[in-house]
């Protein structure tokens, strides 16, 4: 939607072709830091920044880690950040309104993409073929049905299963735990066992416990069609943590849900095919723990959308824009790659102490440095 709304701005017609059903049919997820130099960049071009600074939450950037007895070992609850948080329906919501009426069809789910003689693409949806089309942009995510045209690579599984969970009314109804999150997120590891839970709007706490397993161990230990169940079991994995680290999952509401961990390999890259790209996951899905991922798509985005709309060859714009996205990504990518390996590790919570030092040490440096 971020590339639509660029491209309309700039007269360049764009149709975004989603599966879901309408714009309300799922959770879309948890809070998100949107970055100066990336998402709120992109949101700038997008002309929405006064919507953005309506939704934006800066009072969220708190940050705390725990250890598994309870004893907060690093608390950051400075609010005078430049990465504000937020929800992902209602940024989502700021893009939709932001699109011409029809720009976003809604229940399209793309089976196949067809190359056509005259070097356009057709778009299959069901047994309904779509097009002609000069650009075919893959922002489908992870399994993109796109990326196989140009690539033959598949996200591979990074041996990190997340188990997420929520709480409602977290102020009212649970004040202590509302306390012990304070305004942002914590961290906890211990044990080979890790949990993450952010707040989000409307207090709401989200939350992810992380284990290193195969990739089928969350189906096979927990009964999701039973929240109490998955509750009870989820519990269970945490005995001998502090009791108000675990008393978070006891107060979880019923969307108990398992994300396994999927990435691209580093450096992931394609040669250039005229008339098929891809943006976001479905160009460098990563894992999460660097907070980069929806900032980096956005990126990816505004980018493409300022090549096109600069060109006078909207091929060659593809292509700049492809060759400089490579390059740009191999760092983000290489720090979650390096996250996800060091999580849960027998030294995990020195690691993540250590990282989270040299992150506050370099963004110190960037904001001496100007
Ligand atoms: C547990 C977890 C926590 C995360 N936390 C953060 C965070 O804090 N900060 C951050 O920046 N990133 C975070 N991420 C990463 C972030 O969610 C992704 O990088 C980001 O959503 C990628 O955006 P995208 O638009 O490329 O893909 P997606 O968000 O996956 O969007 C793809 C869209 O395409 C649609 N689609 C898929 N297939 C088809 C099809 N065949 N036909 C039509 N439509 C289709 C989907 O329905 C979806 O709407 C997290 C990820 C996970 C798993």
């Amino acid at each position: 939607m971020t590339l639509a709304r660029i491209l309309h701005l700039n007269g360049i017609a764009a149709t975004v072709f989603e599966r879901e059903e309408h714009a309300l049919a799922r959770p879309q997820g948890g809070t998100l830091d949107l970055h100066a130099e990336s998402g709120q960049l992109a949101l700038r071009r997008a002309g929405l920044e006064k919507e953005f600074l309506r939704i934006a939450r800066y009072e969220d950037q708190g940050s705390r880690l725990y250890d598994k007895d309870g004893r907060l070992v690093l608390a950051d609850d400075d609010d005078s950040g430049d990465r504000p948080e937020v929800d992902r329906s209602a940024l989502r919501d700021i893009l939709l309104a932001s699109l011409p009426a029809g720009a976003v069809q809604w229940g399209r789910e793309l089976r196949e993409v067809y190359a056509r003689p005259d070097g356009a693409y057709d778009l299959a949806f069901g047994a309904e073929l779509l097009g002609p089309f000069d650009l075919v942009v893959g922002a489908d995510g992870a399994w993109s049905r796109v990326r196989p045209l140009v690539s033959r690579y598949r996200p591979q599984y990074s041996g990190l299963t997340f188990i997420e969970f929520g709480i409602d009314d977290v102020d009212a109804s649970h004040p202590a735990l509302s306390e012990l999150v304070g305004r942002g997120k914590i961290g906890v590891e211990g044990d080979g066992r890790s949990m993450i839970v952010q707040r989000n709007a409307n207090a709401h706490l989200r939350g992810y416990a992380i284990f290193r397993v195969p990739a089928d161990w969350a189906q096979r230990t927990f009964d999701f069609t039973s929240p109490a169940s998955a509750r009870a079991r989820l519990i269970v994995e945490f005995e001998g943590w502090a009791p108000e680290l675990v008393a978070l999952i006891a107060a979880s509401n019923d969307h108990i849900v398992a994300r396994a961990i999927h990435a691209l390999p580093i450096g992931h890259h394609w040669p250039n095919r005229v008339g098929v790209t891809l943006l976001g996951d479905a160009a460098h899905v990563m894992s999460p723990f660097g907070g980069e991922g929806v900032n980096a798509a956005m990126l990816d985005a505004a980018e493409l959308a300022r090549h096109l709309v600069e060109a006078d060859d909207w091929t060659q714009a593809v292509r700049l824009y492809e060759q400089e996205m490579f390059e740009r990504v191999m760092e983000p990518a290489t720090n979650a790659a390096e996250a996800a390996a060091t999580e849960l590790s027998h030294i995990g919570l020195e690691l993540t102490l250590e990282h989270v030092r040299q992150h506050a040490e370099m963004r110190a440096e960037m904001a001496r440095a100007g």
